[in-house]
Protein backbone atom coordinates (compact mmCIF):
# COMPACT_ATOMS: atom_id res chain seq x y z
CA UNK A 1 0.00 0.00 0.00
CA UNK A 2 1.46 3.70 -0.92
CA UNK A 3 -0.15 6.37 1.30
CA UNK A 4 -0.12 9.78 2.03
CA UNK A 5 -0.31 11.30 4.88
CA UNK A 6 -1.41 14.55 4.32
CA UNK A 7 -1.71 18.03 6.24
CA UNK A 8 -0.57 21.36 6.83
CA UNK A 9 2.36 21.59 9.29
CA UNK A 10 1.47 21.12 12.71
CA UNK A 11 -1.05 19.08 12.10
CA UNK A 12 -0.01 15.68 13.47
CA UNK A 13 1.64 13.65 10.88
CA UNK A 14 4.50 12.87 12.60
CA UNK A 15 3.41 11.65 15.51
CA UNK A 16 0.48 9.66 14.11
CA UNK A 17 2.68 8.34 11.53
CA UNK A 18 4.64 5.53 13.61
CA UNK A 19 1.62 4.14 14.66
CA UNK A 20 0.23 3.64 11.12
CA UNK A 21 2.77 2.70 9.31
CA UNK A 22 3.78 0.24 12.14
CA UNK A 23 -0.26 -1.33 11.72
CA UNK A 24 -0.05 -1.42 7.75
CA UNK A 25 3.27 -3.12 7.94
CA UNK A 26 5.37 -0.29 5.70
CA UNK A 27 7.77 1.86 6.04
CA UNK A 28 7.30 5.84 7.41
CA UNK A 29 9.33 7.71 4.77
CA UNK A 30 9.32 11.52 6.08
CA UNK A 31 11.53 13.63 3.62
CA UNK A 32 11.25 16.61 6.34
CA UNK A 33 13.34 13.72 8.71
CA UNK A 34 15.80 12.79 6.02
CA UNK A 35 16.17 16.68 5.11
CA UNK A 36 17.19 16.67 9.47
CA UNK A 37 19.45 14.14 8.93
CA UNK A 38 21.48 15.43 6.26
CA UNK A 39 21.69 18.51 7.93
CA UNK A 40 23.18 17.35 11.21
CA UNK A 41 25.43 15.12 9.15
CA UNK A 42 26.06 18.14 7.47
CA UNK A 43 26.01 16.87 3.91
CA UNK A 44 26.32 19.28 0.53
CA UNK A 45 22.10 18.23 0.54
CA UNK A 46 21.94 18.73 4.03
CA UNK A 47 23.45 22.29 3.74
CA UNK A 48 21.52 22.95 0.30
CA UNK A 49 18.23 21.94 1.84
CA UNK A 50 19.09 24.26 4.85
CA UNK A 51 18.89 27.18 2.93
CA UNK A 52 15.41 26.50 2.52
CA UNK A 53 14.36 24.97 5.50
CA UNK A 54 14.87 27.97 7.63
CA UNK A 55 13.36 30.33 5.18
CA UNK A 56 10.39 28.18 5.59
CA UNK A 57 10.52 27.46 1.83
CA UNK A 58 10.38 24.66 0.08
CA UNK A 59 13.16 22.62 -1.04
CA UNK A 60 13.12 22.44 -5.14
CA UNK A 61 11.01 19.34 -6.26
CA UNK A 62 14.20 17.75 -7.83
CA UNK A 63 16.11 17.24 -5.44
CA UNK A 64 13.32 16.33 -3.17
CA UNK A 65 12.29 13.83 -5.96
CA UNK A 66 16.02 12.38 -6.45
CA UNK A 67 15.77 11.97 -2.45
CA UNK A 68 12.64 9.88 -2.62
CA UNK A 69 13.62 7.94 -5.56
CA UNK A 70 16.57 7.01 -3.78
CA UNK A 71 14.63 6.14 -0.66
CA UNK A 72 12.39 3.61 -2.94
CA UNK A 73 15.04 2.13 -4.31
CA UNK A 74 15.66 0.92 -0.88
CA UNK A 75 14.23 -3.06 -0.68
CA UNK A 76 11.63 -2.75 2.32
CA UNK A 77 9.62 -0.10 -0.15
CA UNK A 78 9.08 -1.87 -3.02
CA UNK A 79 5.58 -2.70 -2.07
CA UNK A 80 4.64 0.07 0.11
CA UNK A 81 5.32 3.58 2.14
CA UNK A 82 3.51 5.66 4.58
CA UNK A 83 4.64 8.88 2.84
CA UNK A 84 4.71 11.94 5.53
CA UNK A 85 5.25 15.55 4.36
CA UNK A 86 5.45 14.30 0.87
CA UNK A 87 4.19 15.38 -1.95
CA UNK A 88 4.47 18.68 -1.19
CA UNK A 89 3.72 20.36 -4.37
CA UNK A 90 1.62 19.71 -7.78
CA UNK A 91 5.18 18.74 -9.31
CA UNK A 92 5.90 16.14 -6.71
CA UNK A 93 2.67 14.42 -7.15
CA UNK A 94 2.87 14.10 -10.83
CA UNK A 95 6.10 13.17 -10.58
CA UNK A 96 5.32 10.18 -7.68
CA UNK A 97 2.31 8.96 -9.52
CA UNK A 98 4.58 8.80 -12.53
CA UNK A 99 7.06 7.09 -10.75
CA UNK A 100 4.94 4.46 -8.85
CA UNK A 101 3.20 3.89 -12.78
CA UNK A 102 6.56 2.99 -14.36
CA UNK A 103 6.47 -0.28 -12.39
CA UNK A 104 2.24 -0.86 -12.01
CA UNK A 105 2.06 0.96 -8.96
CA UNK A 106 -0.23 3.39 -7.34
CA UNK A 107 -1.39 5.52 -4.53
CA UNK A 108 -4.10 3.65 -2.72
CA UNK A 109 -5.34 6.22 -0.23
CA UNK A 110 -4.56 9.56 0.85
CA UNK A 111 -5.87 10.41 4.97
CA UNK A 112 -5.82 14.37 5.36
CA UNK A 113 -5.29 15.27 9.10
CA UNK A 114 -7.68 18.84 9.61
CA UNK A 115 -6.38 21.55 11.61
CA UNK A 116 -7.93 25.24 11.95
CA UNK A 117 -4.43 27.89 11.59
CA UNK A 118 -4.73 29.04 14.79
CA UNK A 119 -4.49 25.97 16.89
CA UNK A 120 -1.57 24.93 14.21
CA UNK A 121 0.46 28.38 15.76
CA UNK A 122 0.13 27.41 19.07
CA UNK A 123 1.22 23.72 18.46
CA UNK A 124 4.23 24.36 16.37
CA UNK A 125 5.77 27.66 18.14
CA UNK A 126 5.29 25.29 21.66
CA UNK A 127 6.78 22.27 19.83
CA UNK A 128 10.24 21.12 20.29
CA UNK A 129 12.83 18.22 18.99
CA UNK A 130 15.52 16.19 20.34
CA UNK A 131 18.39 16.92 18.44
CA UNK A 132 19.42 13.26 18.42
CA UNK A 133 16.56 10.88 18.13
CA UNK A 134 13.60 13.71 16.76
CA UNK A 135 11.46 12.68 19.67
CA UNK A 136 8.60 15.20 19.56
CA UNK A 137 7.63 17.14 22.91
CA UNK A 138 5.32 20.21 23.68
CA UNK A 139 6.16 23.41 25.95
CA UNK A 140 2.79 22.76 27.90
CA UNK A 141 0.99 19.37 26.72
CA UNK A 142 3.69 16.95 26.30
CA UNK A 143 6.90 18.53 28.31
CA UNK A 144 10.34 16.82 27.87
CA UNK A 145 12.35 16.33 31.40
CA UNK A 146 12.68 19.22 33.44
CA UNK A 147 16.32 19.36 32.85
CA UNK A 148 15.62 20.03 29.30
CA UNK A 149 16.79 16.71 27.91
CA UNK A 150 14.48 14.10 25.91
CA UNK A 151 12.81 11.28 28.20
CA UNK A 152 13.67 8.55 25.37
CA UNK A 153 17.44 8.97 25.03
CA UNK A 154 18.46 12.17 27.05
CA UNK A 155 20.26 14.24 24.48
CA UNK A 156 19.22 18.68 24.60
CA UNK A 157 15.77 18.72 23.51
CA UNK A 158 15.43 22.24 21.13
CA UNK A 159 13.03 24.46 19.68
CA UNK A 160 13.39 23.57 15.60
CA UNK A 161 14.81 26.39 13.91
CA UNK A 162 11.70 26.75 11.65
CA UNK A 163 9.34 26.27 14.38
CA UNK A 164 9.49 30.02 15.73
CA UNK A 165 6.95 32.04 14.64
CA UNK A 166 7.70 33.97 11.58
CA UNK A 167 8.97 31.40 9.75
CA UNK A 168 6.10 29.03 10.58
CA UNK A 169 3.75 31.54 9.00
CA UNK A 170 6.19 31.48 5.60
CA UNK A 171 5.40 27.18 5.98
CA UNK A 172 1.86 28.23 5.99
CA UNK A 173 1.81 30.06 3.14
CA UNK A 174 3.79 27.43 1.22
CA UNK A 175 1.44 25.16 2.70
CA UNK A 176 -1.77 26.71 1.23
CA UNK A 177 -0.05 27.83 -2.31
CA UNK A 178 2.12 25.09 -3.31
CA UNK A 179 0.75 22.09 -1.25
CA UNK A 180 -2.98 21.89 -0.73
CA UNK A 181 -3.75 22.61 -4.48
CA UNK A 182 -2.15 18.81 -4.61
CA UNK A 183 -5.44 17.27 -2.60
CA UNK A 184 -7.41 18.44 -5.87
CA UNK A 185 -5.46 16.99 -7.95
CA UNK A 186 -5.59 13.80 -6.29
CA UNK A 187 -9.69 14.33 -5.94
CA UNK A 188 -10.87 11.49 -9.20
CA UNK A 189 -7.39 9.69 -8.49
CA UNK A 190 -7.72 8.52 -4.81
CA UNK A 191 -9.78 8.22 -2.02
CA UNK A 192 -9.10 10.78 0.26
CA UNK A 193 -9.78 10.27 4.53
CA UNK A 194 -10.44 13.30 6.02
CA UNK A 195 -9.68 13.59 9.36
CA UNK A 196 -10.23 15.78 12.39
CA UNK A 197 -6.94 16.21 13.41
CA UNK A 198 -7.73 17.99 16.96
CA UNK A 199 -7.70 15.93 20.04
CA UNK A 200 -6.23 13.58 22.45
CA UNK A 201 -2.96 11.40 20.16
CA UNK A 202 -5.22 8.35 20.56
CA UNK A 203 -8.52 9.65 19.90
CA UNK A 204 -6.97 11.29 16.58
CA UNK A 205 -4.96 7.90 15.62
CA UNK A 206 -8.82 6.05 16.19
CA UNK A 207 -10.10 8.32 13.77
CA UNK A 208 -7.50 7.46 10.93
CA UNK A 209 -7.78 3.95 11.47
CA UNK A 210 -11.17 3.88 11.25
CA UNK A 211 -11.27 5.82 8.05
CA UNK A 212 -8.87 3.35 6.65
CA UNK A 213 -10.76 0.22 7.64
CA UNK A 214 -8.10 -1.16 9.87
P1 LIG B 1 8.56 18.87 7.90
O1 LIG B 1 9.42 18.22 8.92
O2 LIG B 1 7.77 17.88 7.07
O3 LIG B 1 7.68 19.94 8.47
O4 LIG B 1 9.55 19.59 6.86
C1 LIG B 1 10.44 20.60 7.28
C2 LIG B 1 10.96 21.35 6.08
O5 LIG B 1 11.68 20.44 5.22
C3 LIG B 1 9.91 21.98 5.18
O6 LIG B 1 9.47 23.25 5.66
C4 LIG B 1 10.69 22.10 3.87
O7 LIG B 1 11.62 23.16 3.90
C5 LIG B 1 11.48 20.80 3.86
N1 LIG B 1 10.69 19.71 3.21
C6 LIG B 1 10.22 18.58 3.79
N2 LIG B 1 9.55 17.84 2.90
C7 LIG B 1 9.61 18.49 1.71
C8 LIG B 1 9.11 18.23 0.42
N3 LIG B 1 8.37 17.14 0.13
N4 LIG B 1 9.38 19.14 -0.56
C9 LIG B 1 10.12 20.24 -0.32
N5 LIG B 1 10.60 20.56 0.90
C10 LIG B 1 10.36 19.69 1.92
Amino acid sequence: MFVLLFGPPGSGKGTQAAALASRLAIPHVATGDIFRKHLREGTDLGKLARSYMDRGQLVPDLVTCDLVASRLGEADAGNGVLFDGFPRSVPQLYWLIGHLGATGRRLHAVVNLQVADDLILGRITGRRTCTNCGATYHVVSAPPNTDGTCSRCGAAVVQRKDDSEDVVRDRLVAYANQTFPCLEQLRDRTPIHNVDGVGSIEGVQGRIFGALGL
